[in-house]
């Protein structure tokens, strides 16, 4: 677990300490003098005596106590030396460079794990095998460049792949992203990123720490500590963006169900992260723009003023802002002739406003102190301004870093000429700012951090249901899918509205039971999954005859071992649903029946558990939301009904974790009711 001794640690070894600064060893050690590490550095390397101008130990038993040590030697060298520095040198922060370990064979896995088991003896912190390091102001044990400027205020980063950290580093310094650490967690033998945030979380100081974080991560080993973590620290102020790669692979396994086919496990890590709150990032530029997004202060609603001096990068800003659900409202009124009327002829003011490429630094303030004090229905504004290169631009930069620390609305500044208006562009960022060289990308991550939803509620609310009975159906159910009375059983307890019922194996009770429901009714096959698919669905039945004809077609049906009878209902059809996904949870999934999901894939899904407000939110998301509200004179359908069905499937859940999958398909809507009239629930014990 992660110590003071390997944040601050005030000694640090460097095993395999090397005079070639092209090799780990060499460059760790020459990045941490560098730095300018207060603490006392010492260095092992067998073959050396001195090494970058420090006195070198042959061996690691005549080192003195150490905090922390950095070991950039052979992975078959390291077990001994580990043990060493452990058990005599009182060292408990470890960070391995190395490779040869878990990611290379089972040889290295079983080493690695050695490793782990010494380090958790002494209650020590590990990071890696096979990553760049760590950096923060204390000190630089990485063995890479570039050593990005830190300061308490900037992003802590933490990466699953150390090269990836670097070019998000490389990404990031050129738009005056600073950090307060990084951490480059490579095999996660004892911490991944999810212990280094939780970590973040169990010590967070608001005073102190930093409130931004970014996350690269291949692999979600522990999704429920990462949605705890990220949401708590979320919720104690943070905001955090992160990049999942490895999404698309054979995302959507073959599974039996509908549900199981649309809950790819790459949507899981969507829904976690909508929970956690999470602004999730598909590359390093977007990573970067999220980043510079999250120095400024929050947007408090999605009113936009654009700013410039060139009408191109203003037009694909407005597109890509109100593609993406901003606004830039219009402004005008007599304040609006009045800002006008300080600019050149042929200005606009109307949002975007334009002052043309003639603009100058006086105006540029006019106009944001406008925007800032006069117009109320603005929330933020986007300053674009570059250059053709005639004349430097100091003097505009210089307005913009004394407006963005005074105006009360956020300014997020796109300055595009980073070659010819390097100058400029550096003076302004050593300012503290951070530019957004291209408006589209700054576009998409305002817009996606807008409308990343607040972390759920630590306690989520769910309805009331019948827990009792929940437990004794499932526990007498031998594993695969329940036969429909133990499934009617089970909606009943939960409180799911569901077609009346009748099963029979017998033509004349079949008879019977069709005139206690009633005509026109439905008869389905009980025992095939897809029961339309081999002709066991018969709609519409009308009549005794019907009955008896469809009972004797139906039973010959491969694997059909009785009739099922239902009432024939009307209304929209929807869906309702849950899949296991391993480590995270049930994903719960809604959407509008037939094409909507067969063709248009138009679904919704949020992990468990999923309260009404929530579910709510998972039908307003869905693109057909509008067949919902109803369109072209037909009703439409309840939609707390709807909700409501979706969160006692939650519920269900809750008290039965043994259900792998779980398809209401359809669910029959109108204004009055949302019935449940085909249900399948498959259990693995
Ligand atoms: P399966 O999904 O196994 O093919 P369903 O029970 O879902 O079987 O029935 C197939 C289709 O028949 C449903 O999608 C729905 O359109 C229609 N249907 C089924 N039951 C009813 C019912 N009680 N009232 C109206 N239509 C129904
Ligand atoms: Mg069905």
């Amino acid at each position: 677990m992660i110590n003071e001794q390997l944040v601050n640690p005030r000694s640090i070894a460097v095993i395999g300490g090397s005079n070639n600064i092209q090799k780990p060893g060499g460059k760790v050690l020459k990045n941490l003098i560098d730095g300018k590490f207060p603490g006392q550095i010492y260095v092992m390397n067998p073959k050396e005596d001195e090494v970058q101008g420090i006195e070198c130990h042959k061996e690691a038993s005549t080192l003195p106590e150490v905090d922390l040590a950095i070991i950039a030697i052979a992975a078959k060298h390291t077990l001994p030396v580990v043990e060493t520095l452990t058990q005599e040198k009182n060292t408990r922060a470890f960070i391995i460079l190395s490779a040869g370990y878990s990611e290379e064979s089972e040889e290295g896995a079983e080493l690695e794990q050695k490793i782990v088991d010494e380090v958790n003896k002494v209650n020590g912190a590990l990071i890696g095998p096979n990553c760049i390091g760590i950096l923060n102001s204390n000190h630089h044990s990485v063995f890479t460049k570039p050593i990005p400027e830190l300061d308490a205020d900037g992003v802590d980063f933490i990466s699953g792949s150390g090269a990836t950290a670097v070019f998000i580093l490389e990404a990031c310094i050129p738009k005056g992203i600073k950090f307060s650490s990084v951490y480059s967690v490579g095999n996660s033998a004892q911490m991944g990123v999810e212990e280094v945030l939780k970590h973040m979380d169990e010590n967070f100081n608001p005073a102190k720490d930093s409130k931004v974080k970014l996350l690269y991560i291949e692999n979600i080993s522990k999704p429920q500590m990462l949605l705890k973590h990220a949401s708590s620290l979320i919720r104690k102020g943070c905001r955090i963006a992160a990049v999942k790669a490895g999404g698309s692979t054979a995302g959507s396994r073959a599974a039996s169900s509908h549900t199981g086919a649309l809950a790819s496990s790459d949507a899981a890590v969507d829904a976690l992260f909508r929970k956690a709150g999470i602004v999730r990032c598909y590359g390093r530029e977007d990573l970067v723009s999220v980043a510079g997004v999250f120095m400024h202060p929050e947007l408090k609603d999605k009113n936009i003023a654009i700013i410039t001096h060139a009408g191109g990068p203003a037009v694909m800003l407005t597109d890509v802002l109100s593609n993406n659900g901003m606004e830039i409202p219009p402004i005008e009124g007599e304040k609006a002739d009045k800002l006008k009327e300080q600019l050149f002829p042929g200005s606009s003011v109307a949002n975007p406003i334009d002052f043309l490429a003639t603009g100058t630094a006086e105006q540029l303030g006019t106009i944001i102190d406008a925007v800032d004090q006069d117009f109320d229905h603005i929330d933020g504004m986007v300053v674009i301004f570059g250059t053709p290169g005639l004349f430097p631009i100091f003097d505009a930069y210089r307005v913009l870093d004394q407006k963005m620390k005074t105006a009360s609305k956020p300014i997020f500044p796109v300055l595009p000429s980073t070659h010819t208006a390097k100058d400029e562009v550096q003076e302004f960022l050593q300012q503290g700012n951070v530019n957004f060289p291209d408006e589209v990308n700054l576009g998409k991550a305002l817009s996606r951090v807008y409308f990343t939803p607040e972390p759920a509620p630590k306690e989520v609310p769910l309805p009331a249901i019948d827990k009792t009975a929940i437990r004794r159906i499932v526990d007498k159910s031998g594993a695969g899918y329940l036969n429909p009375e133990d499934v009617q059983a089970l909606l009943d307890a939960a409180g799911i509205n569901r077609a009346g019922e009748a099963v029979t194996t017998i033509r004349q009770q079949a008879v019977e039971k069709a005139y206690q429901l009633g005509y026109p009714l439905v008869m389905k096959v009980v025992g095939p999954v897809h029961k339309s698919d081999v002709g066991g669905v018969a709609l519409d039945v009308k009549d005794a005859e019907t009955v008896k004809r469809e009972f004797d077609r139906m039973m010959q049906i491969k694997d059909t071992t009785g009739i099922l009878m239902q009432p024939m209902l009307t209304g929209t059809e929807l869906f309702a649903g849950a899949k296991y996904e391993s480590g995270f949870g049930h994903m719960v999934l809604c959407g509008i029946g037939g094409i909507f999901i067969e063709v248009l894939r138009d679904v919704q899904n949020a992990l468990a558990p999923v309260s009404e407000e929530e579910a709510q939110n998972m039908i307003k998301r869905l693109k057909s939301y509008k067949l919902i509200q109803g369109v072209r004179g037909e009703g439409g359908v309840n939609e707390k009904m709807f909700a409501e069905t979706i969160s006692r499937l939650s519920a269900l859940l809750t008290e039965a974790p043994e259900i792998r999958e779980l398809d209401l398909n359809p669910l029959l809507g109108t204004q009055k009711h949302v019935t449940a009239v085909d249900a399948r629930i498959r259990i693995e014990k």
